[in-house]
């Protein structure tokens, strides 16, 4: 199984930041195992959000940046002397409203597709400009593929029809639909509060639809050519060639973006260029863990020193002292291995020497064979979110460990 995230950007509207769970770039983001104690540190600056609720059964969160989306509207709204016009703020807070709703339609467009092709949509995380759906699986075929992801924008498109529809049943709706859509600059008369909002509906919807179909890594367009070209062309050329267009595409928005003057753009540019080159290299380090066999670098059991079940805090710090392991394996009476312990665990969590070691022990671990090649065990190892893999060879006699640490070490080093 391979893990995918999608994130969903307006790229004309707005940029927004890479959650980090995004796992589109790889073995970088290598999550924390959780042990027993794991204390809520992992909700980092990144990752804090707030659940909405479950909407149509999709566990919603609200991304801790929309505390700032206020402070932002305040600030721009400022006159000095004057203080804040309040005209413009609530303007401003309506806009920021209304895009909040086609983002969230746009995300809920992809995690209901999903679901209808047996893919569970993890949750769904919003941004004040932008938003991410996060779905674990890939479905089996092509076309299931290029359906959930293409399902956000048309979600934009219904929206856009139904005010397209609503506005020809206005008076001068015509006009309108011309001057929103920027075909017109001639307006007869100024619109109302609910033609603005309709005409807003339909262009910022249109302007997300179009933006995120761009066959660009990582907007939803760039997806879907990905999908449409792995059968044919393979999984790495395919990703070579959206990740490519996604550093042409984003080099020529960040240069439209300084033309008509709009940072955002800019921004947004810059962002689909990051993402690109971050996902062509962890294309390109799969392929280097492909290639090579655990030997690479297996930690040999006759190098370990063990440790047991019942043995204290102050023994585990001298055996992580003397071997340099980031890692070690604990034992029962047994000599049977029932876990693992990571060294950073132990610096940060633990106080006393005299303490049981238990409690800081993580007992999830997978297993692996030696003649399987790193990128099939470093996947299992990400899969199950532990430290690493025993490798068990005939006759299930223990050959060694495969540590997360040393798979990064190793991609690190320039080979
Ligand atoms: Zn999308």
């Amino acid at each position: 199984m391979i893990l995918t995230s999608d994130l969903c950007y307006s790229p004309v509207i707005a940029p927004a930041p890479a959650p980090n769970y995004s796992v589109t770039s790889g073995f970088i983001l290598l999550p924390r195992p959780n042990h027993k104690n794991a204390k809520p540190k992992d909700h980092n600056t990144i990752t804090y959000s707030w659940r909405i609720g479950n909407i149509f059964g999709v566990p919603t969160d609200l991304h801790w940046t929309f505390l700032l989306l206020p402070l932002a509207i305040g600030y721009f709204t400022w006159v000095p002397g004057m203080g804040i016009a309040w005209a413009a703020a609530i303007k401003w807070t309506i806009i920021a409203l209304l895009l909040f709703f086609f983002v969230l339609v746009h995300e809920l467009g992809h995690a209901l597709a999903a679901r209808n092709r047996g893919v569970v949509a993890e949750r769904i995380i919003l941004f004040p400009l932008g938003g991410g759906a996060y779905l674990p699986d890939r479905p089996d075929r092509a076309w299931e593929e290029v359906f959930i992801y293409a399902a956000g924008p048309l979600a934009n498109i219904g929206l856009a029809v139904i005010a397209y529809a609503a506005l020809l049943f206005r008076p001068d709706g015509e006009l309108l639909i011309a001057f929103y859509l920027r075909l017109s600059g001639n307006l007869v008369v100024f619109p109302g509060w609910p033609d603005q909002v309709l005409g807003l509906t339909l262009a910022v919807n249109l302007l997300l639809a179009i933006g995120n179909l761009l066959p660009a890594y990582p907007l939803d367009g760039g997806r879907i050519l990905r999908a449409v070209l792995r059968g044919p062309v393979g999984v790495r050329p395919a990703t070579v060639v959206v990740t490519g267009l996604g550093v042409l595409i984003g080099a020529a928005l960040v240069w439209l973006g300084y033309v008509l003057r709009d940072p955002l753009l800019g921004i947004g540019a810059v962002f689909i260029i990051v993402m690109s080159a971050l996902e062509y290299r962890n294309g390109w380090q799969r392929r280097r863990l492909a290639a090579r066999g655990i030997g690479n670098i297996l930690r040999p059991v006759a190098a370990e020193k063990p440790l047991y079940l019942t043995d204290k805090v102050g023994k585990a710090r001298t055996l992580f002292n003397g071997s340099g392991w980031p890692v070690l394996p604990v034992r029962n009476q047994w000599n049977e291995q029932v876990g693992f312990l990571e060294s950073d665990t132990l610096n940060e969590e633990a106080k006393k020497d005299t303490a049981p070691l238990l409690p800081y022990c993580e007992a999830e671990f997978v297993t692996a064979s030696p003649d399987e090649d790193l990128l099939t065990v470093t996947e299992r190892i990400v899969n199950a979110n532990v430290y690493g893999a025993t490798v068990y060879g005939r006759r299930g006699r223990v050959l060694g460990y495969v540590f997360t640490e040393d798979v990064m070490t190793l991609l690190k080093r320039r080979i």
